[in-house]
């Protein structure tokens, strides 16, 4: 088995992490490897992963370039993970390590590839953080056709095939909370608290949450170029009525100030076009960053790689 874990920063709550960790990893008895991708972390996190490692050999240490985000991070781990199973969880404590055992049993138990963990309560999440979450999952229920639970994050369990899968998907920008239900690989849920953070603050300010959202709508809908289309039509219904109205006064000799009506129409107007390019913008942004064919992060150094040349590669 593989434990994906993707840390930023996380150096307060490490040492902590791994100490709940260890436990549980070695009484489900089986071999196991802790992968811990550390996104471009600028504490002390990288000293204290050495320190980890050395005391835990079961740990690698996959490090990247610079912060390359959350998501960026996972698929990162997932595409090195070498267990027959693999398990995503934050390093913060708020998925608790010991639900993994109960995933594994959920998996072996029903017979299916991937186990969702799913927040059954949020009470220790900001109000904020719980609002803006479940708008979240109605919107992407709602218009992005997607299959997956609602409030399950990325603390899951999934199947060599499913990572499999998952990691020869060419796409940039995966949002692997709605990449892996759109797989369709058979699934069943285990429920858990989401604990507060153990320690240090989080790593998810607002501008990467909302990144996180725009990805995962551009990834999985295209009804913002068809809303696009709507309001097109709308303004245009509009502007045809204005000119027949204009037209009217014109022809029955009234000559109308005009100031008010074509100020709001080149406002409306004018408003409508923008959101409408900034929406085609994404997609094109979207299509652009998927030509160049970039990866979306650079491995530094691989504990794996450091020891055994021949492994860990890819
Ligand atoms: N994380 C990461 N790269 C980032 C941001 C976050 O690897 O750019 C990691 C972070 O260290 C943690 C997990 O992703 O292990 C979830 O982040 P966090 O707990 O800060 O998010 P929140 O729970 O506040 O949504
Ligand atoms: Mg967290």
């Amino acid at each position: 088995m593989s434990v994906v874990v993707p840390v930023y920063d996380e150096a307060e709550v490490l040492p902590l992490f791994t100490e709940q960790l260890r436990p549980v990893l070695d009484d489900i008895g089986e071999t196991y490897e802790v992968l811990v991708v550390d996104d471009g972390s600028k504490d002390a996190t990288p000293v204290l992963l050495e320190r980890i490692r050395r005391e835990w050999p079961a740990v690698r240490v996959v490090r990247l370039r610079a912060n390359s985000g959350h998501q960026a991070a996972l698929s990162a781990g997932l595409a090195r993970a070498r267990g027959d199973w693999v398990v995503s969880i934050d390093a913060d404590l708020q998925d608790p390590p010991e639900s993994i055992a109960a995933m594994l049993q959920a998996a072996r138990s029903q017979g299916v590839d991937v186990v969702y963990g799913v927040r059954t309560d949020r009470s220790t999440d900001s109000v904020f953080k719980r609002g803006t979450a479940s708008a979240f999952y109605r919107v992407m229920g709602r218009i992005g056709r997607t299959s997956g639970p609602s409030h399950a994050g990325d603390f899951r369990l999934m199947s060599r095939a499913t990572v499999d899968a998952v990691n020869v998907l060419p796409e940039h920008h995966r949002v692997l909370r709605l990449v892996v239900p759109a797989l369709g690989f058979p699934s069943a849920e285990v429920g858990y608290q989401r604990a507060a953070r153990a320690a240090g603050r989080s790593k998810y300010p607002f501008t990467k949450m909302l990144r996180l959202s725009v990805d995962s709508i551009t990834g999985f809908s295209t009804a913002p170029l068809r809303l696009a289309t709507w309001f097109g039509l709308v303004g245009g219904v509009a502007a045809l009525a204005l000119l027949v109205y204009a037209l009217g006064s014109f022809l029955t000799g009234h000559t109308t100030p005009g100031w008010t009506s074509t100020f709001v129409a080149v406002a409306a107007v004018g408003a409508v076009q923008l959101l409408c390019l900034g929406m085609l913008g994404e997609y094109v942004g979207r299509m652009y960053t998927q030509m160049q064919g970039r990866p979306s992060y650079f491995v530094a150094y691989d504990s794996l790689a450091a020891t055994t040349p021949d492994q860990g590669r890819r």
